[in-house]
């Protein structure tokens, strides 16, 4: 017998079998690195095998889940940051160590996956900023069947990452943590399926507080303060929504309730399925004024418990629709939330069924119509 270790039983082998109850486990082969996945119930070491994978964001929950996919043997993994390791970091961010602050968070993550948790994956690192550089993430996501987003830029980055999923029609996988909080959604992209913008909106990120604005008259210097909208296409918007409710230097009334709702409709419009894969850039969105790690805290337990639920509900979704018997509808939930601390109360998870509502949102609707044209020049093209 070799000594040699097998990352590749899945192909060489051909094996796809699955254990069941009362069954004895097939021999084990000799230095199969997934046999102890392989032999799990409802698991199925193939699909893991064949997946591509979008890590936004390689912080606190992004590097760890990275690590846990890598770990499971995925064919490819794209990680994405624009960040740089800070000392703050490390208490909880486990694939940076104390020589690396200050260097690149993807690189330095990338280079210690490469190191010392791959088996067989294809790692692939990206320093820059998707908001600034957004067609690189369109790139990237159509390589993918999923997208795990952790990106802490807002409402609207979400609702932009969730558009481009549901016009690629692949999985949205999104989780944060607060303090001992941890939130996971999982959406599938399928057309008749719900997203994330059925369940969310967006209208705090165009919000402001009074304190704010006031004695500013410069709206495109205000909105790149305090929201970091800048760009072009920004100062396009920003002129379009002044001409038509003919506001040039509008009071603060005037501003959170004429022109603010106006230019999130028209950045809301911008954002669905029918133009989200178009933009070079998206700095047209609102940053949301959220308040930072600081001041709730983060650690370990956390961050790294957080992304191996958020793992896991991925994997039960890709479990079950790859188990015909099993009803995907019936039993899934796109959202749960669970706490982490015992003295708060324990473990707590809710969620909603993986069920369209009735009025879907305008997201959804566009994908539907797109869907409806598509399959009609189809059928003119074939007639
Ligand atoms: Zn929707």
């Amino acid at each position: 017998m070799s000594d040699e270790i097998e990352v590749n039983a899945t192909r060489k082998y051909k094996l796809d079998y699955i254990v069941t109850e009362g069954k004895q486990p097939p021999p084990e082969i000799h230095g199969d690195v997934f046999d102890r996945q392989r032999v799990m119930k409802n698991f199925d070491q193939h699909s893991v095998e064949q997946q591509h994978i979008f890590v936004l964001g390689v912080g606190g929950i992004g590097s760890s889940i990275a690590m846990s996919l890598v770990r499971m043997g995925v064919d490819t993994i794209y990680l994405l940051d624009r960040d740089f390791v800070d000392a703050s970091n490390l208490n909880r961010q486990i694939l940076f160590s104390l020589l690396d602050v200050g260097k690149s968070k993807v690189e330095v993550a990338a280079q210690h996956l490469k190191c010392i948790h791959n088996l067989r994956t294809n790692i692939y690192d990206y320093h820059m900023d998707a908001v600034i550089n957004w067609s690189c993430v369109v790139e990237i996501a159509k390589k993918c069947t999923v997208i795990f987003n952790n990106v802490d830029y807002g409402a609207v980055f979400d609702y932009a990452v969730n558009s481009l999923c549901k016009s690629l029609g692949i999985l949205y996988v999104a989780g944060s943590t607060y303090a001992n909080n941890i939130e996971i959604n999982l959406f599938s992209g399928l057309l008749n399926d719900p997203c994330w913008a059925c369940n969310n909106n967006t209208n705090d990120s165009f919000k402001f507080n009074i304190e704010e604005i006031e004695n500013r008259n410069d709206i495109q210097l205000l909105l790149k303060e305090i929201c970091c909208i800048s760009g072009e296409q920004a100062q396009s918007i920003i002129e379009e929504c002044s001409n038509e409710l003919n506001l040039h230097q509008p009071s603060v009334l005037q501003l959170s309730t004429l022109f603010m709702p106006l230019y999130q409709q028209k950045v809301l419009k911008l954002l669905l399925p029918q133009s989200i894969q178009l933009h070079h850039s998206i700095e047209f969105i609102p940053k949301d004024r959220s308040f930072p790690t600081r001041t709730v805290g983060s650690w370990v337990g956390v961050c790294v418990s957080g992304a191996c639920l958020i793992v896991n509900t991925w994997i039960q979704y890709l479990m079950k629709t790859k188990n015909s018997n099993s009803d995907t509808n019936q039993s899934f939930h796109n959202w749960s939330q669970l706490n982490l601390s015992m003295l708060d109360g324990g473990y707590d998870t809710v969620g909603f069924p993986n069920e369209q509502t009735l009025q879907c949102c305008l997201i959804c609707s566009n994908a539907k119509q797109i869907a409806k044209q598509n399959s009609y020049l189809e059928k003119n093209i074939s007639t």
